[in-house]
């Protein structure tokens, strides 16, 4: 209760971050309480068993003055991939960043570095899915003369050494993909590299799977 409170106090602007100092990340108890939030509600979706989405009203009354997300999901915009619902998870309690692909830029690691350092969030979830166009779009290759291309691009060099391996390639490079956008995230200075080096911040890669409804996640912490 005492760590809510202390995110609910620090779910400011970043003007406000500048006097009151940002918060850093969780601890190993509470990274551990996060993941367990997300493995359950995700099990509770698969088994049409959700509990998050009644009672709207209370539920952004509860959140009017401030936000305290205890997850940051950086997934792809697929219409089929949608967070709060895959992880049974109500408003307020995942900081979202959806781009094509799931891949990072400069603005999304901003987005991802608030969500950590102000609004308290101590686990970041990558998440790919089956049959993503984006990855199978750089997969074969497609030429686009427009800004597609850019998303493809960016998902190409993870791709690189699953190209031409036998099975189910695009599987392989969708998780290739996840692995790379997670190692980026790992090595990103100053804020993500550091938080996960004092163990108050967990990095995870993980995969939904569109039939099941399953999310696997890669690297168990
Ligand atoms: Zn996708």
């Amino acid at each position: 209760m005492k760590k809510i409170l202390t995110k609910l106090t620090f779910t400011l602007s970043l003007a406000s971050m500048v006097s009151f100092g940002p918060i850093f990340g969780g601890d190993a108890n509470s990274i551990k309480i996060a993941l367990n939030k997300l493995v359950e509600g995700n099990q509770r979706y698969v088994n049409s068993m959700t509990v998050c989405h009644e009672d709207w009203s209370a539920k952004r009354l509860a959140q009017v003055q401030g936000q305290a997300p205890f997850a940051v999901i950086i997934t792809c915009s697929d219409s089929r991939v949608p967070p709060e619902i895959i992880f049974d998870q109500a408003l307020g309690d995942l900081f979202v960043i959806r781009v094509a692909g799931n891949v990072v830029d400069d603005f999304a690691i901003g987005s991802i570095e608030y969500g950590v350092t102000v609004l308290g969030a101590d686990t970041i979830v990558v998440l790919g899915h089956s049959n993503c166009g984006a990855v199978d779009g750089a997969l074969k290759g497609l030429k686009f003369d427009n800004h597609i291309q850019e998303v493809l691009n960016a998902i190409q060099p993870a791709i690189e050494n699953v190209k031409g391996t036998s099975g189910n390639v695009l599987e392989k490079a969708i998780k290739a993909n996840v692995i790379h956008v997670e190692a980026k995230l790992k090595g990103s200075k100053p804020v993500l590299a550091k938080l996960l080096e004092q163990g108050k911040l967990s990095i995870l890669g993980a995969y939904y799977d569109l039939s099941s409804g399953k999310v696997e996640f890669l690297d168990k912490q």
